[in-house]
């Protein structure tokens, strides 16, 4: 034990030796409310067209290294402009980790705090120095001082998520402008939760020479797959393949979102009513006087407890077989907040209803 620590002293680096490592708690048994699912199920007929194509893989060949139909399909169901290129990732989490992969030693990340916990996960895996810059008040950017951190550390690489995680609001677009313009890095808008907010910077990509737009399948029906994009400017996207493993995207999942692609009025669909229940449960949760509810355009919500505790509400849901997430304390975010995913209709209600007794009357 004595020895095999010493090696980890030895060889490990420091920074890795600090990280906490991201933690995916067991969900087995519970109304899974935490992690951005989409609750629906594929109609019959659908499934059963998958399943037929899924029996003629053959997982005795490695997969298409560039998923060549697979990038067709997609292209046109995302309307991606052909003289853009297009990078696909094991999740778009990878793409995070491709793109800082790729920058000069030094370079240095920079995103609005709190936001999604990979960019700086990522970051700090790879020894790149990450600066937060805490949200305003009303989740909104605080733009002074993103010009003035932009300035001082003139990051190679500025995330923004629209909308943003943990918060669930889009940023305003003329902040976001702002950010772009000023920033000498690459600005990557994270676009996981478009499917939900249906506001997007795809089209002006072509206009933004230091914008990318990353986009990943996983919020809007297809999680299990682990398949992202990032959407470019061509020549930079070549520079960014060329450190992806040729075989990130498996033959089941270049199969799987294909045929999801070529159906995705389907997926559309779900989305549409995923956003319908968001609406009621934003009604429902505004009906507490001890919540505080922050406003939407994703799949989950955000919310505070006035006078009661984050961890006691999270493990009285739990007991009751809800998991959603306690949102750790952190810069930019209210004390006691918590995070529910919108799932199905009786699912939501479930939540509302334990919630409204754990919280008692007012
Ligand atoms: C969930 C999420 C992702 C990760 O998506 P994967 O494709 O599943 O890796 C990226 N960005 C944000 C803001 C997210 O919330």
């Amino acid at each position: 034990m004595q020895q095999k620590h010493k090696k980890i002293q030895q060889l490990i680096r420091p920074e890795i030796q600090q990280m906490q490592a991201y933690h995916v708690p067991a969900s087995s048994g519970l109304v899974k409310l935490d992690a951005m699912e989409n609750p629906f199920r594929w109609p019959e007929d659908m499934q059963k067209k998958w399943l037929e194509l899924l029996s003629q893989v053959e997982p005795n060949r490695y997969p298409d290294p560039s998923a060549q139909k697979m990038v067709l399909a997609l292209r046109e169901c995302f309307k991606v402009e052909p003289q853009l290129g297009v990078l696909l990732g094991n999740g778009s989490d990878e793409l995070i980790q491709l793109i800082l992969m790729a920058m000069k030693a030094g370079s240095r990340v920079l995103a609005p705090a709190p936001s999604f916990v990979m960019y700086q996960q990522i970051a700090q895996a790879l020894g790149m120095p990450f600066i937060g810059v805490p949200l305003a008040k009303d989740f909104e950017l605080d733009v002074p001082a993103m010009l003035a951190a932009i300035k001082s550390h003139d990051p190679a690489v500025v995330f923004l998520a629209y909308p943003n995680n943990p918060t669930a609001n889009l940023f305003n677009d003329e902040d976001l402008l702002a950010i772009i313009e000023a920033s000498n890095g690459l600005v990557v808008i994270d676009e996981a939760y478009q499917p939900f907010a249906k506001k997007t910077f795809l089209n002006r990509v072509k206009d933004l020479p230091n914008v990318v737009v990353m986009r990943t399948v996983s919020k809007l029906g297809l999680a299990g797959l682990r398949l992202g994009f990032l959407v470019g400017d061509q020549a930079l996207i070549e520079q960014l393949d060329k450190i992806r493993l040729p075989y990130n995207i498996n033959v089941l999942t270049q199969v799987t979102a294909r045929f999801a692609f070529e159906h995705i009025d389907v997926l559309d669909a779900q989305a549409e009513e995923i956003c319908q229940q968001r609406e009621l449960l934003l009604t429902s949760l505004n009906q507490f006087a001890q919540v505080q509810v922050f406003p939407s355009a994703a799949n989950f919500i955000l919310f505070a407890l006035r006078n009661d505790s984050a961890a006691r509400v999270f493990e009285a849901l739990k007991a009751a077989g809800l998991l959603i997430k306690k949102m750790a304390p952190t810069a930019g975010l209210p004390e006691n907040c918590l995070r529910v995913t919108v799932g199905l209709s009786e699912e939501n209600q479930l939540f509302i209803t334990q919630l409204g007794s754990i919280l008692g009357p007012e």
